[in-house]
């Protein structure tokens, strides 16, 4: 009776350490799969100077709104100059990445440029920003980061994205359409529809 009572004691023990030995195995295996998992993130071309390149770039009205996130005045030289322009593409004025076209041109009566959307998407980036102390959707250049405005939507314009992009003048270059090859349509005015 007492021995087959320490066997099967020995059997207990012996149960017990192998699922003790089995349970560390599986945990380790986990911690290995978990380390593959973290894969390099991708990173998109840059374009990257330091403050002083910049300042020898750009005018001083562009450094300030483009590396500052400075705004343009409203209803300027600059607005009046971008409402005569005709058919061609916008770029940026610190890395002449294109970003917006006169196709998504619209008169927004705001006092800066708007467009309904980016001509070259992947070129354009947003963020939020709290420069006013609410939240509000800054617009980028995805290429060398400058700032170059601000996005808002549903404001009831009619125009296929209801979004208007309010992007400073200033920190755009236009390059006008060759008179040949343009299929672009002309630029309408719009107005909120509410
Ligand atoms: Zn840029």
């Amino acid at each position: 009776m007492k021995s087959r009572s320490k066997k099967s004691f020995i059997y207990l023990f012996l149960a017990v350490v192998l699922g003790i030995l089995v349970s560390y195995t599986i945990a380790a295996d986990k911690d290995q799969k978990k380390q593959e998992e973290i894969l390099p993130k991708k990173q998109t071309k840059k374009r990257i100077m330091d403050d002083t390149e910049w300042k020898e770039k750009l005018t001083p009205e562009q450094y300030r709104i483009l590396r500052k996130a400075g705004t343009e005045r409203p209803f300027g030289e600059v607005y009046s100059t971008f409402k005569k322009q005709g058919l061609g593409k916008y770029v940026c004025a610190g890395c002449d990445t294109e970003l917006f076209s006169s196709n998504e041109k619209f008169d927004s009566k705001c006092g800066w440029p708007s467009f309904y959307d980016p001509s070259k998407a992947k070129n354009v980036k947003t963020a939020v920003d709290y420069h006013l102390g609410y939240p509000r959707t800054e617009v980028l250049c995805a290429v060398c980061d400058g700032h170059l405005g601000h996005v808002f939507t549903g404001e009831g314009f009619d125009t296929p994205t209801d979004k208007r992009y309010c992007i400073n003048g200033t920190v755009l270059k236009f390059i006008p359409a060759e008179s040949a090859d343009s299929e672009e349509k002309p630029e309408k005015p719009v107005s909120p529809g509410k």
